[in-house]
């Protein structure tokens, strides 16, 4: 099996990457990236692993926007395109939408043009599998039920929005042109290789270093939080299922915490572990919340499991381990 992935320099491709390399079914890996700051983070830990694997990976250094995606899968013989190239920082989205749209709407529609390019002389063509987000179904109160594959598309914010509109075009497409698509919603991921930028990671850093880490309002936002491994096991189930796969899977662990939970707990961690000193009342400082702040997102993935036979098995405290070891090494 040929795959592409997209993004493959960032937090999740990378982790997928990882998980691919040791899939023997899969014998050839083009990596697409367009090297953002994103995927700056051990950047070049990642290229030495890309290098080591050049019989198996090959990495284009591109925008998705200026591939040519059926000269690629013509090229490759590629069955299985799986996107996780995107812009994904909330709050960046916020101070300025527009590379939000360029990469994550302009971008999966050169996928979909390519496909719909490639129908014109191949019979067959790969699946596109999206890596989409728990966030475009809106926000939850805190007794609301978790979201399910049934839950309407209601983002909030403008990344969620890029990346509804997103599952749009797909949908649109498959209607159209019959292209086969599949949409992977997935709760929160930490762990390793996640950018300095993103809460758990920041957290981690900030408190080995004795700095306070900015709380946006009064932290008693929750999210749900899968270590990443996990999602990235999930993602090869889909991957590697060849009959009778749905349009629609989604992600979670059933682990949810509001954010002043899930810092008191990685305080004690570190604190475990000498690597964090003092109260965690100092540790942390409340900040102006963040605009339009959704207060909580939680999925039901309870049809992924029985579907796919996949579950998360990564508890909060050996996925925290793993991840302040991680970045206690950087
Ligand atoms: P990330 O920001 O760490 O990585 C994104 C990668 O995409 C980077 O390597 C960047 O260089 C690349 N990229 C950005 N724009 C590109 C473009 N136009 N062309 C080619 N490459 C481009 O993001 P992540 O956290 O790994 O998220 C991956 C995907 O998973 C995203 O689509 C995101 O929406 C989705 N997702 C993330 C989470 C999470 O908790 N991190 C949860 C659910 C869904």
């Amino acid at each position: 099996m040929n795959i592409v992935i997209t993004g493959g320099l960032g937090f999740i491709g990378f982790n997928y990457l990882l998980t691919s390399l040791d899939q023997k079914e899969i014998t050839r890996i083009i990596l697409v990236d367009k090297v953002t700051y994103a995927s700056h983070y051990r950047l070049s830990e990642k290229l030495q692993k890309i290098e080591q694997n050049s019989g198996k990976v090959k990495l284009i250094t591109s925008d998705i926007n200026e591939i040519d995606f059926a000269s690629l899968v013509s090229a490759e013989k590629i069955d299985t395109i799986i996107n996780f190239a995107a812009e994904s920082h909330v709050d960046n989205s916020i101070s300025d939408s527009s590379p939000f749209l360029t990469a994550n709407v302009d971008g999966i529609n050169n996928i979909l043009r390519g496909l719909v390019e490639l129908q014109k002389t191949n019979t067959t063509t790969p699946t596109l599998i999206q890596i989409s987000t728990d966030e475009v179904f809106g926000h939850l109160s805190e007794t609301g039920k978790p979201f399910t594959e049934n839950s309407p598309l209601a983002p909030r914010n403008p990344y969620s929005a890029t990346k509804a509109a997103a599952e749009l075009l797909l949908k649109s497409y498959k209607n159209t042109y019959g292209l086969e698509s599949i949409i992977l919603n997935c709760c929160n991921n930490y762990g390793p290789y996640q950018h300095p930028e993103k809460l758990i990671p920041k957290a981690i850093t900030s408190m080995i270093i004795g700095e306070k880490i900015p709380i946006y309002g009064d932290g008693l936002n929750i999210r749900e939080w899968i270590f990443v491994e996990d999602f990235c096991h999930g993602i090869q189930k889909v991957v590697m299922t060849k009959s009778a796969r749905k349009d629609r899977y989604l992600f979670g662990s059933g682990i949810e915490l509001s954010n002043l939970d899930l810092m008191e707990n990685i305080f004690k961690h570190l604190q475990s572990k000498n690597l964090a000193f003092g109260s965690f009342n100092d540790s942390v400082r409340f900040v102006p919340d963040r605009l339009g702040h959704d207060r909580r997102y939680a999925v039901n993935s309870r049809l992924t499991q029985l579907d796919l036979k996949w579950s998360p098995e990564t508890s909060l405290i050996d996925g925290i381990n793993s991840t302040i070891q991680h970045f206690e090494a950087s």
